[in-house]
C-alpha cells in the first residue's frame, strides 16, 4: 500500500494494529482512510468496510476540518487553567495537559536526540538547564513567558551567562541547543495559581505548567470555547495556512508528552471545586473518549453532553480494568514462577539434548512456559519428580489468564476492551455519528429504534461474557494460591451466575448505555425506558433533551378537540418515583456538574437516567456561541431545573434529592439585576418566557409592544398567572426584557404563559420533594404567622392604651406645672414676689391683714 500523506492522525498512531478486521483503525486508515484524509476518495475501490457496514471506532479522527473561517487563539497571560473551554468543546479539539517545565523541555531534547544522536555538551549541563527553567517560571510573576520556545531560549541565555563557557564549548553548545529549539513546538505555557503556585507552595519544585492547544483538524470554528472562557483568554482569529501548520505542530508535540495519570490527578491539592471535578480531562485517554471530525453540526450541545459522559465512563472504567489486569499479571507471575521452579528443579543437564530435539519439532518460533513445561514432562527421564497434572493445570491456567489479559489490554480495536457499549436511538446522535466513514465513537454501538430493548439484549450477552471472564479469574486465583481442588471447585465455577459475582467483579462489566434524544419520549422506546428504570438492570440512559416547551402543533383532525397539544414529557421527574434508579437532570451550561452526575451514574450499581439540556444551534435558531448562554438561561429561568437523585445518598427521598446546583434554589424565581441608562439596578424576575423569547423557534409567540401601546390591559406575566381564567381572557400578559439598553415590554402568547405556569409548578414540586419547600411546612408557617400576628395585635392594643393613659397623665401634670410657672412669671413681671405665701403676706399687709384666706391669695 502507498504510504499515506500527511502523517497518520494521532489516534491511528496510538492504536496498535490488530487483526486487519473492520474494527482495526490502523488497517482502516491504511486501506481507505488515508484517501478520505487526502480528499481523494474517488480513487476508492469497493471497500470491505462499505460492504460490511462496520467502521472502526474513532475513524472520524482522520478528517481535517479547518480550512476556512476562524480558529481560537489563546492569550496565555490571561488564562487561569480553569478547563472550561476544553470541557465544552464539542469536537474534542482542545487537548490540555499539566507538566513540569522539565518534562516539556525534555520532550524537545528527546526529539532532537532521536534525530541527531546524544548531545555531548548539552548532556553535561542538561540538569542545570532544567532546574534553571523551573526557577525562571517560578519568578515569572508577570507571565512574560507564554510560549515554550521563549522559555527555552531565556533559560539557555541565562545558563550561558552563568557558565561563561570557553568559546569552543560555547559553539558546540549553541549548535546543540539550536537543534533542541527546532525540535520543540511553541506550545503555550501557562503558570496558573492552582497548578503551579499552590503546588510549589506545598512542595518546592513540584509546580506544573498548564498547556492547551487547538487541534486545527478537529476544530469546526464554532467559537463556543471563546464564549465559555471566563477570562476572555480565547479569541477567534482568521485561519491561515501558517496558523494551521503551527497548531498542528503544537498538537503533535502536546500529544507526545507523558500521560498525566489519573491517580496523580486524584491527589492534586486543587481547592476549586469545579476545576477539581474536571481534572480527569487532563488525562489523554479520558479526553479522547470521543473524537472530532464527524458530521455533528458546529457547536452541537448533544456532542458536548456525549463527550462529558464518555469521559466520565473512561475515568471510572479505566482504573477498574487496570487494577484487574494488575491482579491477572500477579497471578500469571506467581504461576510462571511456580512452573519454572518445578521445571528447573526436575531438569538434568543431560536432558537438554533430548529437550532440544523435542523443541525442534515445535512449529511456532515462540513457545510459552506451558508448552515448554509439557515438553519437559514428555522428555524427563524421571517423571516422578514432576506433578504432571499440576504442571498441565498451571500452564493451561497461565494460557487462559494471558488470553483474558490480552482481550482486556488490546481488545478488538487495539486500544483495550471497550469501556462501554451503546444502543443509539435512531435520529438524534445516531444521525451524525454513523455517517460513513466518520465515526467519532471509539466503542461498539448499534443504532436502532426502541434502543432500550436493544440495550437489554446487549446487557444479557455482556453479562454472560463477564461471568466467563470471572470464572477464569477465580480459577486462576485458586490455582495460583495452590487451593484449587477440581471436585470441590469445578461445579461451583461452572454454575457461576452474574448475580453470584461480588460487587467488585460486577463493577468490571462495561456499562451499557442507551443514548438518544426526543425520539425516546414516545412509543415503545418510552415504555421500554420506564421498564428499565423500574428494574435492577445496570443500564444507563442518556437523553439529550431538545423538546423545549409544550406547544400546539395544529388542529387535531380526528377528535374535534381543537388544538393538538404536544405534552412535555417529564421523563426524569417520572423516573424519580421508581425510587430505586439514579436520576439526574444536567446541562451543558454546567459542564462540571454534568461530568460529576455522569460519574455518579457510572458508579451507581443499578439503572440510571441522565437527561441533559443540550441546545442545538440550527434547530433552536441560535448561533453556536449562544449554546452555553442559552442552556444556563434554561436553568436560571426554571425552564430546565437541575437535580440529582441518588438513592444511595443519605436516608429517605429528601436526602437523596439535591437541587442545590440551581441558582437561588430557595426562591421561586431568580431575579436579574439590569442596568438601564436612566435606572440603576432594575430587578427583573426571569421566567421560561425570557428563555423562549431568545429563540427563533418561538418567535411567533411574542410581540414587542411600542411604548405608545402600553395600555392598562397589559399585565405583568407573573401577575397574570394569579388571575382567574375569566379575567385572564381580558388582559394581555407581558414580560420585560432589555434590548439595546432599553427596557421593552413583550406580549406573551397564552400558550407560553401556560408553559410558564407549568414550569413553575414543576419547580415548586422539586422544591417540595427536596425539602426546600413543603406544603405542610408552609401551612404550619402560615398558621404560626397568623397566631403571632393576632398576639402582636393584642399586645399592640394594650401598649397603645398604656401609652395613651400615660400621655394623658403627663399632659395633665404638664398643665399644672405650666400654669404654676406661668403664674409665677406673671407675678414676677408685675413686681410681686414669686412665692405664694409671701404674696399672701404682702396682700395682708396691703389690706391691713383682714378678710383673705391663703386660698384666695393663691
Ligand atoms: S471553536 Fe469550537 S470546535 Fe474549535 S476549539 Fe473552540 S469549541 Fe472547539
Ligand atoms: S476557559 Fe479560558 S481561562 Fe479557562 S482554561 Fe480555557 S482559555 Fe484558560
Amino acid at each position: 500500500l502507498e504510504l499515506a500523506e500527511p502523517p497518520a492522525p494521532w489516534p491511528v498512531r496510538q492504536a496498535a494494529a490488530v487483526d486487519e478486521s473492520v474494527f482495526d483503525l490502523t488497517y482502516f486508515y491504511e486501506t481507505i482512510g488515508f484517501l478520505y484524509r487526502r480528499d481523494e476518495h474517488e480513487l476508492l475501490a469497493d471497500s470491505p468496510a462499505l460492504a460490511l457496514g462496520g467502521l472502526p471506532g474513532g475513524s472520524s479522527a482522520i478528517r481535517q476540518h479547518t480550512t476556512v473561517g476562524t480558529i481560537p487563539e489563546l492569550h496565555a497571560e490571561q488564562c487561569t487553567g480553569c478547563l472550561q473551554c476544553s470541557a465544552v468543546c464539542p469536537d474534542v479539539a482542545l487537548p490540555v495537559t499539566i507538566q513540569e517545565p522539565a518534562s516539556l523541555l525534555r520532550a524537545g531534547i528527546a526529539r532532537a536526540e532521536k534525530a541527531r544522536g546524544p548531545f555531548l555538551q548539552f548532556g553535561r549541563v542538561q540538569e542545570n538547564y532544567l532546574k534553571l527553567a523551573y526557577r525562571i517560571v517560578q519568578k515569572d510573576d508577570l507571565h512574560q513567558f507564554t510560549g515554550l520556545k521563549g522559555l527555552a531560549q531565556e533559560t539557555y541565555r541565562q545558563l550561558v551567562e552563568l557558565m561563561k563557557p570557553a568559546d569552543d564549548v560555547r559553539q558546540a553548545l549553541e549548535g546543540e541547543f539550536q537543534a533542541i529549539l527546532e525540535a520543540l513546538a511553541d506550545v503555550p505555557i501557562v503558570r496558573t495559581e492552582h497548578f503551579f503556585d499552590q503546588f510549589h507552595a506545598q512542595q518546592k519544585g513540584s509546580g506544573q505548567i498548564f498547556s492547551l492547544v487547538v487541534d486545527p483538524d478537529a476544530c469546526k470554528s464554532c467559537g463556543l470555547c471563546a464564549a465559555a472562557c471566563p477570562e476572555g483568554a480565547l479569541d477567534m482569529v482568521p485561519v491561515t495556512e501558517e496558523k494551521v501548520s503551527e497548531l498542528r505542530a503544537q498538537r503533535d508535540f502536546l500529544l507526545e508528552l507523558p500521560e498525566v495519570p489519573l491517580d496523580f490527578l486524584e491527589k492534586l491539592p486543587v481547592e476549586d471545586d469545579e476545576i477539581r471535578t474536571m481534572l480527569p480531562l487532563l488525562n489523554r485517554s479520558v479526553y479522547y473518549s470521543l473524537y472530532g471530525g464527524d458530521n455533528a453540526p458546529a457547536g452541537s450541545g448533544g456532542k458536548i453532553a456525549l463527550h462529558l459522559v464518555t469521559a466520565a465512563v473512561e475515568r471510572e472504567m479505566r482504573p477498574r480494568i487496570q487494577r484487574f489486569i494488575a491482579q491477572l499479571d500477579q497471578m500469571i507471575e506467581t504461576l510462571e514462577k511456580n512452573i519454572q521452579g518445578q521445571v528447573s528443579g526436575s531438569l538434568h543437564i543431560n536432558d537438554f539434548e533430548a529437550f532440544a530435539e523435542e523443541l525442534s519439532h515445535l512449529e511456532k518460533k515462540k513457545v510459552d512456559i506451558g508448552q515448554l513445561a509439557s515438553l519437559v514432562v514428555e522428555t524427563e527421564q524421571r517423571p516422578e519428580k514432576l506433578d504432571k497434572e499440576l504442571l498441565e493445570l498451571q500452564s493451561r491456567t497461565v494460557h487462559e489468564l494471558k488470553t483474558l489479559r490480552e482481550k482486556l489490554q488490546e481488545g478488538m480495536s487495539g486500544r483495550g476492551r471497550a469501556r462501554l457499549l451503546a444502543a443509539l436511538e435512531k435520529g438524534s446522535i445516531a444521525f451524525w455519528s454513523g455517517i460513513f466513514p466518520y465515526n467519532p465513537l471509539p466503542f461498539p454501538w448499534v443504532a436502532r429504534e426502541n434502543s432500550p430493548a436493544v440495550a437489554e439484549g446487549l446487557l444479557e450477552g455482556l453479562m454472560a461474557r463477564m461471568v466467563e471472564s470471572i470464572r477464569i479469574y477465580r480459577k486462576g486465583k485458586l490455582v495460583a494460591d495452590g487451593l484449587y481442588e477440581p471436585q470441590k471447585h469445578e461445579e461451583e465455577l461452572q454454575t457461576l451466575q452474574y448475580q453470584d459475582l461480588t460487587e467488585e467483579e460486577k463493577a468490571l462489566l462495561p456499562p451499557v448505555w442507551v443514548i438518544g434524544g426526543d425520539a425516546m419520549f414516545s412509543g415503545n422506546s418510552l415504555a421500554a425506558l420506564q421498564r428499565i428504570l423500574h428494574s435492577q438492570l445496570p443500564i444507563k440512559i442518556l437523553i439529550v433533551d431538545n423538546q423545549g416547551l409544550a406547544l400546539t402543533t395544529g388542529t387535531h383532525a380526528n377528535t374535534g378537540f381543537g388544538h393538538r397539544y404536544r405534552q412535555r414529557v417529564e421523563v426524569a421527574l417520572n423516573a424519580l418515583f421508581s425510587r430505586q434508579a439514579f436520576v439526574a437532570q444536567g446541562s451543558v451550561g454546567y459542564p462540571a456538574l454534568l461530568f460529576r452526575q455522569a460519574t455518579q451514574l457510572v458508579q451507581f450499581d443499578g439503572p440510571g437516567l441522565l437527561v441533559v439540556d443540550a441546545p442545538e444551534p440550527v434547530a433552536q435558531g441560535i448561533t453556536p456561541r449562544q449554546v452555553l448562554e442559552l442552556s444556563r438561561l434554561a436553568v436560571a429561568t426554571r425552564t430546565f431545573p437541575l437535580f440529582t437523585f441518588n438513592p444511595r445518598e443519605g436516608e429517605g427521598f429528601q436526602a437523596a434529592l439535591d437541587i442545590s446546583a440551581n441558582p437561588e434554589p430557595e426562591a421561586e424565581w431568580v431575579t436579574e439585576t439590569v442596568a438601564l441608562p436612566y435606572e440603576e439596578g432594575r430587578q427583573l424576575p426571569l421566567t421560561p418566557a425570557h428563555w423562549a423569547v431568545r429563540q427563533l423557534r418561538y418567535r411567533k409567540y411574542f410581540r414587542y409592544i411600542p411604548k405608545k401601546e402600553w395600555t392598562p390591559d397589559l399585565v405583568p406575566l407573573l401577575e397574570y398567572l394569579t388571575l382567574p381564567a375569566d379575567e385572564q381572557r381580558n388582559v394581555t400578559p407581558y414580560i420585560e426584557v432589555v434590548y439595546k439598553k432599553q427596557l421593552w415590554r413583550v406580549a406573551v402568547a397564552p400558550e407560553i404563559a401556560a408553559n410558564v405556569a407549568d414550569r413553575q409548578r414543576t419547580w415548586q414540586m422539586l422544591q417540595e420533594l427536596s425539602g426546600i419547600r413543603s406544603s405542610l411546612v408552609e401551612q404550619l408557617r402560615a398558621e404560626a404567622k397568623e397566631e403571632m400576628e393576632k398576639e402582636l395585635a393584642v399586645r399592640q392594643a394594650a401598649l397603645e392604651k398604656e401609652f395613651q393613659e400615660k400621655q394623658a397623665a403627663l399632659e395633665s401634670q404638664h398643665d399644672r406645672i405650666y400654669h404654676q410657672k406661668l403664674k409665677e412669671r406673671l407675678l414676677q413681671l408685675s413686681g410681686f414676689p414669686q412665692n405664694a405665701q409671701k404674696l399672701a403676706m404682702k396682700l395682708k399687709d396691703l389690706v391691713g391683714g383682714n378678710g383673705h384666706s391663703e386660698e384666695e391669695g393663691k
